[in-house]
């Protein structure tokens, strides 16, 4: 799943939970769950990052940045770190990612960030 949306999904569950624990034990679930479902990648590195940072970023300004929907966001987004940075995986071994999910076929790339969009912007407008 691309970043933005797992920002999303786990954005959405903290807000719903309102609890900060819960979101942040169920963000990394959220995000081994989204990767199973068959889906494109976009293969833009720092556009991936870029928007789950901005989208994080406008749930921080609008929330506050321990809102349990900004520490859901991130605890969802956080597995795919180590797609990035090498001391995640010092034996070369990714944690969150061994294989797992079919990669381009499903969803699509498009919709997964209206997806996205469509939930930070619920996001945004619900408030805390
Ligand atoms: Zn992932």
């Amino acid at each position: 799943m691309i970043v933005s949306l797992h920002v999303a999904t786990g954005g959405a569950a903290g807000a719903l939970l309102r609890s900060r624990p819960l979101a942040l034990l169920l963000g990394p679930a959220l995000h081994l769950a989204g990767d199973q479902v068959p889906h494109e990648d976009i293969p833009d590195r720092s556009f991936e990052i870029g928007s789950g940072l901005v989208a994080l970023g406008l749930l921080a300004a609008r929330r506050g940045p321990f809102d349990p929907a900004v520490l859901g966001g991130a605890a969802a987004a956080m597995p795919d770190l180590e797609h990035v940075v090498p001391w995640l995986r010092p034996h070369g071994e990714k944690l969150f990612h061994r294989g797992v999910g079919r990669h381009g076929v499903g969803v699509t790339a498009r919709t997964q960030l209206l997806l996205a969009g469509a939930t930070v912007g619920w996001l945004l407008a619900r408030r805390g």
